[in-house]
């Protein structure tokens, strides 16, 4: 190993460099968030947690921490890197209420900013935010989910009466999992076919009050309950079904096509699909703040572990009495450290999103400049790859802590099967992973043309042959020392040391772009068969022939993004005691990743046989010297102690006093293998 790492590392100075840009905002929810009525509560029932978790939203508002995205007229900050971070931070506290204020300010409150006009914000942004106006955002229905273009739900103009007339033909067209629907929402932002004088012209969205002052469903709307489910049980989804309700023409969200009262329609642009792309493109805050919450469980979840790791005692070592930490063990370290190592990278990964995406949308919403339609495509399409990498991440990782907790892991009062169960949802919610990853992969592959189509859909076979990008990789925002990095690796493969960054930066990418050629020349083999007389192939058939590798490409994509954003942030940690820790930990996310797919690196030449073991033991190696640091790790993430609301940490202290005077005794030849009283139960218990 040429990497030596100091014996401590301060765990502030590696919170500085991970609280990143808006450290001012998570220093403030440190200090002032840590309100009991925002953590969990274990054991309550549907209604009881819907119920506190809507006073635990109002008191939120009150806070005025919810509205650092909002426009500064309104009260609001105009702050969308600040309003994700906040997002994020709400994250270590109750899912439920982070997903509760994600509906009510981040999909209902952000639809009617970016997709309204002034006059309708003014009427209603800041009841919005105050929570005094609950509301909810009706996307989906519950026949069509991902292919959001194809909802069924009409909202139809009537120039006599200048009103649309919006309505569910039929029980597929209902708007289904809406949250805030089944119990607070008193108005919905309905997203629907807009008609009018005859012509479809695409997904529109409205503003539709739901519920009347008194509670009661308003006329012509059908509000249903989507019941218990796995998890976010304070969260209130509802289905939504619309009779005939008529809707006036100024609650149409109009920044992205108008309707005048004679029926007009007008749009800046003209594209129906494009239009449509365009508006959920502005919507792009949610992916970011779901990916970025799941990853706060993650941390939560390793934090957990990882301490009840240090104290938890399984097993003696042949001929001694001291049982030993199960921190101790090597499999123990192969399951925590290299998911650690990988929440790091994502994390560096999601602070790049964020501030591009911050950087993206005040150009345009705050200073007003032109849409920079290339930038905005990259980050629709860096939304969705960290969306679907930290939500996988989270649900693998979470389950992990579980079983590393043992017993103690499924008890609820440990807050891990929380965890588990509110985040489940997350690869689903804000675009399924698997479609996410198919617009991945179709950004990568049209290289971000200005060619829109359903996700399915894959667009036209033409596209094939009109495809005459390169396949060079676009570099991330580390580009220049990435370069130097790939360009400084000496000699052959197979004789560069595994630690070089430059080596590992250069499998990662080598894979990458082996995928996309190989997806590209399979499309291309099978468009040719589509004009052969005695094969034709559909286009469906064409591009659905080669869905697993066009995934895998989308996959080693965001790999590569994650580890170009983790080596850019160990470049710019100044403490060097910190970035030395980092370093290692940088290597160990290269390394463990390139493991984990060492059959692909064998199979196509850039491991040989000696090598790939070579890998395994310098994984090895790398958690052999990580190990003293893993507590430092998860001290960096700066979880107040009062959010965890996990007992087994609670009583960490405890456990820690008992074990140190039970092996003092030990030591001192006078120790027994039973319990005593000087340690819990807890660990010196036999297996059931
Ligand atoms: C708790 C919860 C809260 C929600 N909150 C809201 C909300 O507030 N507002 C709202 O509008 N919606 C909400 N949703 C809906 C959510 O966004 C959708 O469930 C999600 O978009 C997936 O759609 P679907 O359920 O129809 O699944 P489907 O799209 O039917 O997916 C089912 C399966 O098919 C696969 N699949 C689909 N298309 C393809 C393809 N092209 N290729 C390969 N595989 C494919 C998927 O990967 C998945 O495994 C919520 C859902 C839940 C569960």
């Amino acid at each position: 190993m040429t990497n030596s790492l100091p014996t401590s590392v301060d765990p502030e100075a590696l919170r500085e460099v991970l609280d990143g840009r808006w450290a001012h905002v998570r220093r403030d929810a440190r200090e002032n968030l840590g309100d009991r009525d925002f953590l969990p509560v274990y054991g309550e029932t549907m209604q009881e947690a819907r119920e506190r978790v809507t006073r635990a939203a109002k008191k939120l508002a009150d806070s005025g921490r919810v509205g650092f995205g909002f426009p500064k007229e309104f009260g609001g900050e105009a702050d969308s890197g600040a309003s994700v971070t906040s997002i994020e931070m709400l994250a270590f506290a109750d899912l439920s209420l982070m997903v509760k204020a994600g509906v009510q300010w981040g999909l209902f409150g952000g639809a009617l900013e970016l997709l309204g006009n002034r006059r309708q914000h003014e009427k209603y942004l800041r009841d919005v935010m105050s929570f005094d106006l609950p509301g909810c955002f009706a996307m989906t229905e519950t026949g069509h989910g991902s292919d959001v273009q194809q909802l069924r739900t009409t909202c139809t103009y009537d120039p006599a009466t200048e009103t649309f007339d919006l309505h569910t033909p039929h029980q597929a067209a209902r708007k289904d999992y809406i949250g805030n629907a089944a119990k607070d929402g008193r108005m919905a932002v309905v997203f629907a076919q807009l008609v009018s004088r005859g012509t479809n012209h695409g997904v529109h969205a409205w503003l539709v009050p739901i519920r009347n002052e008194d509670g009661t469903p308003c006329d012509g709307v059908t509000i249903g309950d989507d019941g218990p489910k796995a998890g976010l049980p304070g969260v209130d989804n509802g289905r939504l079904s619309f009779d005939h309700v008529a809707v006036p023409r100024d609650m149409l969200l109009d920044r992205y096509g108008q309707v005048a009262a004679d029926g007009t329609y007008t749009s800046s642009i003209e594209n129906e699909t494009r239009r449509f792309f365009t508006m959920l493109g502005t919507l792009v805050r949610g992916r970011v703040s779901v990916g970025g919450s799941a990853s706060s469980a993650t941390k939560l979840a390793l934090d957990i572990a990882v301490r009840y790791g240090n104290v938890r005692r399984q097993f003696a070592a042949p001929g001694e009495e001291r049982e030993i930490v199960i921190n101790d063990y090597l499999v123990h370290q192969r399951k925590l450290l290299p998911a650690l190592a990988k929440t790091y990278g994502l994390h560096f990964a999601q602070g790049t999103l964020v501030e591009t995406m911050h950087d993206v949308q005040t150009a345009v919403h705050v200073h007003g400049e032109e849409v920079d339609e290339a930038a905005q495509r990259e980050l629709e399409s860096r939304a969705a790859g960290l969306k679907v990498a930290q939500t996988g991440h989270a649900t693998a990782t979470i389950q992990m802590c579980r079983e590393a907790c043992g017993g103690a892991g499924y008890l609820q009062e440990n807050r891990l099967p929380h965890l588990k169960a509110d985040t489940d949802v997350f690869t689903t919610f804000e675009g399924d992973n698997t479609v996410l990853l198919q617009l991945v992969a179709k950004g990568l592959l049209t290289g971000y043309r200005d060619t829109f189509g359903s996700l399915d859909g894959w667009g036209r076979v033409g596209f094939v042959a009109d495809m005459v990008r390169e396949t060079v990789l676009e570099r991330t925002a580390a580009r220049a020392l990435i370069a130097r990095l790939i360009d400084a690796v000496p000699g052959r493969d197979d004789e560069v040391p595994m630690l070089d960054r430059g080596w590992q930066l250069k499998m990662f990418e080598f894979r990458e772009k082996h995928s996309l050629e190989g997806a590209i020349r399979r499309l291309r083999k099978n468009s040719t068969m589509e004009t052969h007389p005695t094969h034709p192939m559909t286009p469906f058939d064409m591009f659905n022939d080669v869905q697993d590798h066009v995934l895998k490409t989308a996959q080693t994509h965001i790999d590569r993004v994650v580890l170009e954003a983790f080596v850019a942030g160990v470049d710019r940690t100044e403490d060097p005691a910190a970035r030395a820790l980092l370093d290692t930990v940088c290597d160990l996310y290269a390394l463990s990743t390139i493991e984990a797919d060492k059959a692909w690196f064998l199979e196509h030449g850039r491991l040989t046989a000696s090598r790939a073991k070579l890998l395994t033991s310098t994984v090895n190696q790398l958690l052999k010297e990580l190990r003293p640091h893993m507590t430092t790790l998860v001290d960096a993430f700066a979880i107040p102690a009062g959010w965890k609301a996990a007992q087994i940490l609670e009583e960490e202290a405890d456990r820690q006093e008992a074990m140190a005077a039970r092996d003092a005794e030990l030591r001192a030849g006078t120790g027994q293998d039973t319990p005593d009283g000087t340690a819990t139960a807890l660990e010196v218990a036999p297996a059931q």
